[in-house]
């Protein structure tokens, strides 16, 4: 069986869209499937869409979260959930199209990959958002630890052992993008065109991105902690050669008594202490969460469907 995972935040306006899209895509291929949509505590009636549809076809399976656990949380709870022995993600805005699926299925089923991500060769749409999402991936592609994920996102099809080995790392702060390719097994790539969001504004906000963006970085590279120590080193050369500087001018005599030196140095070694704190910070704020060890989201209710419950 195929089962597919597809987080749902307050999209009403295109549920309808995304369910025929989906379906007749996954059923271009293959009869035995399900569609596991994680509703993340929307406000609006994206659930009561949901399960009209699951009424009409009852390979759509519903998960609904007992609040707004973001999408990453969603993700992972859907992976949790899903059955099959090959797992697809896609997000639901139809910015994936689904109709890829199917070149993804092939690949795993016929050239034995164990992981497909669909990589954007390039992307339609506003131009804003797009510019800080290469912006990240310029800056990720040169300080990760792990490689060939650029332009990768959650678009992707696993087989079930990808999957478990996913699963089994229970981080708290998740990218699962970075989490997909660090587990390894045979990695392969399609490639698509990015769509605009077929309706409503996106779900993740500005600010929900840059959180993100500073999840992926720091959780899969040592970039925040190597600029403190870099900081740290200009500072220590450039008032090294301060220091001697100053040691000639008092030996010979030509030493002005100011304060601009002085006030220099210390906006200078202050600034940089502060943000060598700031990334500390940040590192400290990841352990402590880790260490809290809540679950990832809480299910309020699995609506599967076949099974009686
Ligand atoms: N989403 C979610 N929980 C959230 C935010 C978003 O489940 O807190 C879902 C949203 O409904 C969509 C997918 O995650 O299906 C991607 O969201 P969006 O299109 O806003 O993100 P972007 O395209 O900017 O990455
Ligand atoms: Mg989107």
């Amino acid at each position: 069986m195929l089962s597919i995972v597809i987080p749902i935040y307050n999209e009403e306006g295109l549920i309808d869209d995304l369910v025929k899209r989906t379906v007749s895509a996954l059923e271009a291929f293959i009869d035995d499937y399900e569609i596991i949509f994680v509703e993340d505590g929307s406000e609006d009636q994206s659930l009561q869409y949901l399960l009209n549809w699951q009424n009409k076809n009852h390979n759509i399976k519903v998960l609904s979260l007992s609040k707004n656990f973001g999408h990453q949380a969603a993700f992972t709870a859907g992976l949790e959930y899903a059955a099959g022995e090959i797992v697809g993600m896609m997000d639901g805005d139809l910015q994936d199209p689904p109709e890829l699926f199917g070149e993804m299925y092939r690949k795993i089923t016929e050239e034995n990959y164990d992981i497909i991500s669909g990589t954007r060769s390039g992307r339609k749409g506003k131009s804003g958002r797009n510019i800080y999402t290469s912006l990240f991936h310029l800056l990720f592609r040169n300080v990760a630890v792990i490689q060939n994920m650029e332009n990768t996102g959650n678009f992707s099809m696993m087989k079930r052992e990808a999957v478990d080995a996913l699963l089994t790392m229970k981080e708290k702060v998740r990218y699962l993008p970075g989490l997909r390719s660090f587990i390894g097994f045979k990695q392969g790539y399609v490639e698509f065109v990015r769509d605009e969001r077929s309706e409503g504004d996106p779900k993740m906000s500005l600010s929900k991105l840059f959180i993100l963006a500073a999840d992926a970085i720091f959780a899969f590279s040592r970039f925040p902690i190597k600029m403190c120590l870099y900081l740290g080193l200009i500072g220590t050369i450039v008032f090294m050669f301060a220091g001697i500087y100053v040691l000639i001018a008092k030996i010979f005599g030509f030493a002005v008594i100011g304060w601009s030196s002085t006030l220099l140095s210390i906006y200078f070694l202050g600034s940089i202490q502060l943000v060598s704190l700031g990334v500390v910070g940040e590192y400290v704020y990841r352990i402590y969460k880790e260490s809290q060890n809540r679950p990832i989201y809480f299910v309020k209710k699995f609506y599967d469907g076949n099974r009686a419950k």
